[in-house]
């Protein structure tokens, strides 16, 4: 094979995919076949031009790929696995460039010029930025990690950016055993959450409306949910987690909903002194009315979590080969497009339906 395919957004809502020569591989990069990519929330935002940055460029960046061919001196991943071609990896979507401010400060997830080379057009080589594409180029000091044979491409396709995010969110924020987590939102993230909360002896609450995530949700670890349906008011929810919890509250409630009025309804459901992880939310147009007095009389501590530190990718690979008997991680993308059909893909993403959908080209 000597060219790939990529989908490019060319529009509002319009993907096109695009033919491009297979680029030469510098060296300390990797060529990587893409075997499974996943839609996530972020694509959907991203398709509807919602991101500023990533416009004319190319889509997708939860994925797992097989390497093609390894530029001169690259013999391992980031964590001294030897490496050769046809090895399944998975790569950090996002670059660090140890020279910007935050990364000065060791706060790798923010580096300025994470998406320096992803918001380049496709039409510029080395063309495979994303992953909603046949290729993807690993460029030199992007992370990424060796796949364990155990772990099956459905499983692991979300350990980027999903599974990594939510463990160090829950590094970052703190989940102690015996405290009780509340997630807002049963897609992805906030199944993963659950799983991750679950293996730190916390007891997990999940809020959602479809039923088909709040029956995935209880196997991945939650033991109450709240359906949207049965609780249509947000005020009604919040007074049933107080129910849950003795009438204290949750130590921690996770937005990953991407719906403004889930941080005000995370204010009114955390206890007095817990904590609140935003990390749905990222439109950063859409707003919500709250009361500001509730978070100082409530002492709450809000944490708004962007992205990973690159080596989370590893430890979400070990988490999936650690846990992989107890969630049904491979449910997670329960339907699969073709490259050719992304549109049809980022539709039934949008619709919620399920926790992921793929992309295998
Ligand atoms: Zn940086
Ligand atoms: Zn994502």
């Amino acid at each position: 094979m000597t060219t790939g395919q990529i989908a490019a957004l060319v529009g509002p809502a319009t993907a096109e995919v695009q033919t491009y020569p297979l680029p030469e591989v510098a060296p300390g990069a990797v060529l990587l076949r893409v075997r499974r990519a996943n839609v996530c929330g972020t694509d959907v935002h991203q398709w509807h031009y919602e991101s500023m940055a990533l416009r004319e460029s190319g889509l997708g960046h939860e994925f797992v790929g097989e390497v093609v061919e390894l530029g001169e001196g690259v013999t391992t991943d980031f964590a001294g696995e030897p490496v050769a071609v046809g090895d399944r990896v998975v790569a950090v979507y996002y670059l660090t460039c140890h020279r910007c401010p935050p990364c000065q400060r060791a706060e790798f997830n923010l580096c300025q010029n994470g998406l320096a080379e992803w918001i380049i057009r496709p039409d510029v080589p080395p063309y495979f930025r994303s992953a909603f594409a046949t290729h993807y180029y690993v460029h030199p000091g992007q992370y990424f990690y060796k796949v364990p044979d155990e772990v099956d491409d459905a499983s692991v396709a979300g350990a980027n950016c999903g599974l990594a995010q939510m463990l160090f969110v829950m590094d970052e924020v703190g989940i102690g055993a015996g405290e009780t987590l509340v997630v807002q939102g049963a897609g992805g993230l906030g199944l993963y959450a659950a799983a991750i909360a679950h293996e730190r002896g916390a007891r997990v609450i999940a809020i959602d409306g479809v039923p088909e995530r709040l029956e995935l949700a209880r196997r991945f670890g939650a033991t109450e949910t709240i359906s949207l349906a049965e609780y249509p008011e947000a005020t009604d929810r919040a007074e049933r987690v107080r129910e849950l919890t003795g009438g204290i509250g949750a130590d921690l409630v996770l937005e990953v909903t991407g719906v403004p009025a889930s941080f005000v309804e995370a204010i009114d459901a955390v206890r007095v002194g817990g904590r609140i992880a935003s990390v749905g939310n990222l439109n950063a147009a859409a707003e919500v009315t709250m009361t500001p007095g509730m978070v100082t009389r409530k002492s709450v501590h809000i944490h708004g979590v962007l992205r990973y530190h690159p080596w989370y990718l590893h430890r979400a690979v070990q988490f999936l080969a650690r846990r992989r008997h107890l969630h049904p991680f491979e449910a997670f993308s329960d339907r699969s497009f073709p490259l050719a059909e992304v549109t049809d893909a980022l539709k039934a993403g949008e619709s919620r339906s399920v926790a992921r959908v793929a992309i295998v080209p």
